[in-house]
């Protein structure tokens, strides 16, 4: 009897792992949420048919299947149907409240910025593109009013600009006397100019990267609300840039990229890693993976056609973020290629016609071009959609030092996509499509 048991226990269990899809994602039963989707992802075995609310879900021909079903608010009851049995999930779907945080206005008073790269915005929000300058340690500011998390920052008459309140300090003491302007100076070079301005402080600054010039402005409110001092350098079409300060001197070096590839240093970076996996595929791939066998494959490329290139990491392990951008300064990298794969959030309407394909992401203007290149170069090689240009503020491609596009190569969470990144060949061919965007855009005029 007791054996009988065991052995309907054993064909059951093996006739699951045999027959049943596998899903990734959702993990729970029930779950809460605030996105307007539930997601659903996940494998099917053997050739079974899969239905989500008695709509058929398209599955590719290794299993593959992605599934967004809209949420009202409240409880909604959502059925998975396969050959081989039914599983029902809940998700309580509730509205975030979003309130109207009042900005408050006070007397001017002095503070102190903390720690070195401390984003001054042009919103009181932790996010998105509205950076206008990294702040240095000890740059002296006035604020004059707050919203929520945020100071507001007094630059000129009519500019402002936004910190977190937890990177400054309140000058109680009035330990600063008004800052000065000591001297300015302009050196060019055959690919570089490299402009100085000295104050006795350190002041809060902005850059902008206007169409034809870099435009840097320090501003010292203290002494008059007029005072602003503007530096315009005309900028090459293929640039980077970098502003570093010593104690109140600042010095604002442009620099025009290479035009020999044995002089050019590429940084190729395989995003995660470690126990940062990044996305998860329908068939339980790792993103973490795909891109080091890319990135491997495209440091490989590269180096063929005699480009320096330097790896943030060559094998599975956890390097920050930081860290990658750090290891681009030291040697002084001229481009930075971060190759990820893609997924869709929580709150995205997947469509599996829509969410595939090849996306590049940059930040700054001068990564403009090449990320507008890549996008027909590596969609052509690899065989993949186009999933378009965009602007994103990520860490990696954030820094002026050098041209920096993070690229998309294929989502994770798209059935089309999985059977072509799967593929044993799909990591040289991007290689390639990358490898020759990046040529095209040194010869480009
Ligand atoms: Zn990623």
């Amino acid at each position: 009897m007791k054996r009988g048991l065991i052995l309907i226990l054993s064909l059951l269990c093996c006739s699951i792992k045999t027959y049943g899809f596998d899903l990734v994602y959702p993990a729970e039963k029930k779950n809460c949420t605030t996105s307007d989707y539930a997601f659903f992802y996940g494998q099917a075995k053997n050739g079974e048919s899969i239905s989500i609310n008695d709509s058929g879900v398209h599955i590719a021909p290794n299993g593959a299947f992605a599934y967004t079903f809209k949420l009202k608010d409240g409880e909604n009851r959502i059925k998975l149907k396969s050959d081989y049995g039914v599983q029902f999930f809940k998700f309580y779907k509730t509205t975030p409240t979003q309130q109207e945080l009042p900005t408050e206005t006070f007397e001017p008073k002095k503070a102190f910025v903390n720690s070195d790269n401390t984003p001054l915005r042009s919103t009181p929000v932790d996010a998105g593109l509205n950076r206008i300058g990294h702040l240095f340690a000890n740059t002296s500011i006035i604020i004059n009013g707050s919203q929520g998390d945020f100071y507001r920052v007094l630059l000129s008459k009519d500019k402002e600009g936004w910190i977190k309140k937890e990177s400054v300090t309140i000058d109680t003491l009035g330990l600063r006397n008004t800052a000065e302007f000591i001297s300015m100076d302009s050196k060019r070079f055959k690919n570089a100019v490299i402009q100085t301005i000295s104050f006795t402080n350190i002041l809060p600054y902005t850059v902008e990267d206007s169409e034809k010039e870099i435009i840097f402005r320090v501003y010292n409110p203290e002494l008059s609300e007029d005072s602003v001092y503007s530096i315009n350098v005309p900028k090459p079409t293929k640039y980077t840039y970098k502003i570093t300060s010593d104690c109140g001197k600042y010095t604002l070096k442009v620099k025009q990229i290479p035009e020999k590839i044995s002089d050019i240093t590429v940084v190729v970076d395989a995003g995660h890693g470690g126990s940062e996996r990044g996305a998860i595929g329908c068939l339980r791939d790792e993103e973490k993976d795909i891109n080091l066998k890319i990135a491997t494959e495209l440091s490989q490329e590269l180096q063929k056609k005699g480009f320096n290139v330097v790896m943030t990491r060559e094998c599975d392990g956890n390097i920050s973020l930081d860290d990658r951008v750090q290891i681009a300064k030291d040697v002084d990298a001229d481009i930075f290629i971060s190759i990820h794969l893609n997924s869709i959030g929580g709150n995205t309407e997947m469509d599996i016609h829509k969410n595939r394909g090849t996306g590049i992401y940059y930040f700054n203007n001068n990564s403009k071009q090449l990320a507008e290149i890549l996008e027909k170069t590596v969609s052509s090689a690899s065989g993949t959609r186009k999933d378009g240009i965009h602007t994103a503020s990520f860490a990696v491609v954030r820094p002026t030092d050098y041209v920096g596009v993070l690229v998309e190569c294929a989502y994770m969470t798209n059935p089309f996509d999985s059977v072509l990144y799967r593929h044993s060949d799909f990591a040289k061919k991007t290689a390639k499509g990358i490898t020759k965007g990046i040529i095209d855009f040194i010869n480009s005029k």
